[in-house]
């Protein structure tokens, strides 16, 4: 089969969920027995989300190859599985620097360098992608009418030409409810289109985000209104949970319309059982575990992963996730009582600077004397393990360099590869490296008893080895090493309840067919 393309475009608004629309293709497409790749491409200059703060666009994603990504590229491998790489995360700086560095060597033999066509043939190049797929599909961010989307506008449409029946256009768009009228509003819609096919494009599939059900009256509307058959307009209606909407859009038949626009057969709808199964867990799942998260950034999207982790875990727990933020810029002696009161388990999140790692040490002297299960991620370990320092080893100044870079008791300390490093961007340590677990730990269990894992990483600073015998002793314990570079990367007491701490990233890699080892055992115990 011929390498097939279906462009995702989003209007009216942002946040309709693109993301979870194109994941939910890839995922039917994918129970079709299709090879199935997805790919962002953000209009921002940035390189990467690498350096952005969390307050933009919300979390970083990282990929296995060590690639710093939109959040969306999570959708795609929870939904999916597949595991993403460094070409499924374009945005415009990347298209915009391979231009220039190429016209700086040479390689243009004079000509002027212009948007049409040399940055619209870099973009059409990256969207056409490598490998061998039945399908690419392409979710571009941003919204119909941005100027600095329209290059991506203008190679969909080349492509489109060029590719025939074999590139197919969704667009994502948002249907109001006007509460005074009782009406539901379809002309931002038509606007929306309209603007489409201004520059080109003809959409071939319609997906109306919307409040309310759509009855058949205003789908036709739209359909005649925009060009598009009605079996082609579909519906996306709020959700109880974002898992719902792959099997939404297949009741619909979304990806038999989009085969059909191609000229594949569509045969039999696949029955996606272990979705299915999954489903009816989450449905069933009735007993609320309330998870506490500290962290700096009040933003649902800065901690995706770990919330969407968290609340896989909890399904295959067969208990129903209630997640509080808790504000680690406000957490003092006297209030963290209070504020982690009721808390079955707390994670403590990733993160970077000064801003609110106090909270965050009170928060594990809590959790750790209490022995409430705690779950500390890459800053969250890296803040149990100065806690501990600060009072259990009894080195009250204990730090990480990243804070103090003074600090006479460094226990957490800058990588040696890191030292000579001044450009930011990409540099970190970053991606998937080795694990080995030490047998008998509570890691090691949590894990089925794997020797050796794979887990993605983003940061500088680590565990100070000098400092490892003392932890032992006390009864903090190293028990997952990176072979290759000695690396503390998990640390755990074994006498408490949970009480673990990871230097990678394990929400990373936690599916909605795999959840995470370690989150599932941390919850299991929080329900305990
Ligand atoms: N700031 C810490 C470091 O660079 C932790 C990074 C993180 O939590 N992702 O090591």
């Amino acid at each position: 089969m011929k390498t097939n393309y279906i462009f995702v475009t989003g209007g009216v608004v942002s946040s309709l969920g693109k993301g979870i629309i194109s994941a939910s293709i890839g995922k039917l497409l994918q129970a079709r027995g299709y090879k199935v790749t997805i790919q962002k491409f953000d209009p921002y200059i940035n390189i990467d989300p690498g350096t952005l703060n969390p307050y933009e666009h919300g979390e970083c994603y990282v990929t296995e190859d060590g690639f710093e990504t939109d959040l969306d590229l999570g959708h795609y491998e929870r939904f999916t599985g597949i595991r993403t790489t460094r070409n499924n995360s374009i945005t415009t700086g990347r298209i915009y620097k391979t231009v220039i560095d190429r016209e700086r060597h040479g390689d243009y033999l004079g000509k002027t360098i212009q948007v049409v066509p040399h940055i619209t043939d870099e973009i059409k190049r990256r969207m056409l992608g490598e490998g061998s797929f039945d399908f690419v599909i392409t979710e571009v961010g941003g919204t119909i009418g941005d100027i600095e989307s329209a290059p991506f506008m203008e190679a969909i449409r080349q492509l489109r030409w060029e590719l025939g029946p074999q590139a197919v256009c969704v667009h994502l768009t948002y249907v109001p409810y006007l509460k005074a009228a009782d009406e539901l509003k379809t002309k931002p819609t038509q606007h929306s289109v309209k603007e489409l096919q201004g520059m080109g494009i003809q959409p071939d599939i319609l997906v109306l985000r919307t409040e309310r059900h759509l009855d058949d009256a205003l789908r036709m509307k739209v359909a005649s209104f925009c060009n598009v058959d009605l079996e082609c307009v579909v519906q996306s209606e709020d959700m109880p949970s974002i898992y719902e909407v792959p099997v939404s859009m297949q009741k619909q038949g979304l990806d038999a319309a989009i085969m059909r626009k191609i000229g594949i057969p569509v045969g039999e709808t696949p029955a996606m059982k272990p979705w299915h199964d999954f489903l009816d867990k989450q449905r069933n799942a009735k007993r609320e575990v309330h998870i506490g998260l500290v962290g700096k950034y009040d933003l649902q999207d800065a901690y995706k992963s770990i919330r969407e982790s968290l609340n896989l875990a909890c399904i295959y727990n067969d208990v129903k996730a209630r997640l509080h933020f808790v504000n680690s810029e406000e957490i003092t002696y006297q209030n963290v009582s209070d504020k982690l009161d009721g808390m079955a388990g707390v994670v403590i999140c990733p993160g970077f600077g000064q801003r609110g790692i106090e909270g965050k040490i009170i928060a594990a002297e809590y959790l750790r004397t209490n022995d409430i299960p705690t779950f500390g991620i890459c800053l969250g370990m890296q803040m149990m393990v100065i806690e501990f320092a600060r009072n259990v080893l009894g080195y009250e100044d204990a730090n990480s360099r990243e804070m103090d870079a003074q600090t006479p008791h460094n226990v957490i300390d800058i990588m040696e590869e890191q030292k000579s490093i001044t450009q930011l961007g990409g540099t970190m340590r970053l991606g998937a490296y080795e694990c080995e677990l030490r047998e008998g730990s509570k890691a090691y269990e949590a894990y089925g008893h794997e020797a050796m894992v794979r887990e993605r990483h983003r940061h500088r600073y680590e565990f100070n080895n000098s400092y490892k015998e003392e932890y032992e002793a006390k009864g903090m314990k190293c028990v997952g090493i990176n072979p290759a570079a000695n690396l503390v990367e998990i640390v755990e007491m074994p006498e408490k309840r949970w009480y673990i701490g990871t230097q990678f990233h394990p929400e990373y890699s936690s599916t909605v067919l795999h959840p995470h080892p370690l989150f599932l055992n941390f919850i299991k115990v929080c329900v305990e």
